[in-house]
Parts: structure tokens; C-alpha cells; sequence
């Protein structure tokens, strides 16, 4: 298992040094919420095992990524009443990567949304963040 480099906000928050809204996690992937999400539920899916972007992750830990993400799309999409979802996952600063750490953005969507991955969305609000965590933690049983 790769650990994070030192202060790496991912790895503090797979450590638990850091709080988060955790939606699912097993031994190789952990899902949270998205602290600046771009729609209600917006998660993020990191692998166990560090890796900085898509190319440094071997294909069985984005296997278990997308397994996961596969998983949480259904349980998210319910939980919040969306129509569509968008999966994502940006390489590099120009990409609008800012987090050193691979994630795949699952992002609840509506027909009617303008969402743009380049602006960050509102702070999640600590109510929020547990209504929503609780909802796709009930769509998962
Ligand atoms: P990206 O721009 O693709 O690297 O995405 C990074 C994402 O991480 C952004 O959507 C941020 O809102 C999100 N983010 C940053 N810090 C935290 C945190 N402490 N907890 C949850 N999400 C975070």
C-alpha cells in the first residue's frame, strides 16, 4: 500500500487526521463527500493506495475505483433524487486537477444544473453534509 507524501489533504483524511463525510469505504477504496460539491451529493472516490493521478494507479486499484464508483452512482443518484450523474476525474493542474491525490468526482446531475468544473461550489454545510451522508449510506443497504 502507497502512502500519501506528507500533508498530501487526502491522505490526512484516509489517516483520519482529517474529518470527512464518509459515504463508503472497503479495504482498497474510501468514498466521501465533497466539501465544495458542484450538486447535492457530490462524492469523491480515492484509492487505499496512493497514487498522484490515473497513470500511476495500477489497473486492479482503478478497478476497485470504478467498482466502488459503480456501486455509489445508483445509491448517490437515489439518495438525491438526481436524473443523470457525471463521472470525472482530472489529470494534472491544467486539467483543473488541485488535489495531488487520484479521485473520481461523482457528480449528481439535473437537466436543468450549470455545473462547471472549474468553480468551486459552496462550502458543504455540516447538516448537509450528514442528511446527504445518511441518505446514500440508506440507499446502500
Ligand atoms: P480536483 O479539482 O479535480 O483536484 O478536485 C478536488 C476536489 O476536492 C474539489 O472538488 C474540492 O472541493 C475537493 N476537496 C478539497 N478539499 C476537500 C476536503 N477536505 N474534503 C472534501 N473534499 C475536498
Amino acid at each position: 500500500m502507497r502512502q500519501a507524501p506528507e500533508g498530501n489533504i487526502f491522505g490526512r483524511i484516509l489517516s483520519g487526521e482529517l474529518p470527512s463525510w464518509e459515504v463508503y469505504s472497503d479495504d482498497q477504496t474510501y468514498a466521501f463527500l465533497d466539501i465544495f460539491p458542484q450538486n447535492p451529493g457530490h462524492t469523491l472516490v480515492i484509492p487505499r493506495s496512493y497514487a498522484e493521478n490515473i497513470l500511476e494507479s495500477s489497473e486492479a486499484e482503478l478497478a476497485a475505483c470504478l467498482a466502488t464508483v459503480r456501486r455509489l452512482m445508483p445509491a448517490i443518484t437515489e439518495a438525491v433524487g438526481a436524473k443523470g450523474v457525471t463521472v470525472l476525474t482530472n489529470t494534472g493542474i491544467a486539467a483543473g486537477q488541485t488535489v495531488p491525490y487520484l479521485h473520481f468526482h461523482i457528480i449528481p446531475r439535473s437537466t436543468s444544473d450549470s455545473i462547471s468544473i472549474y468553480n468551486p461550489g459552496e462550502q458543504l454545510p455540516d447538516e448537509e453534509g450528514r442528511r446527504i451522508q445518511g441518505a446514500i449510506r440508506n440507499s446502500l443497504k
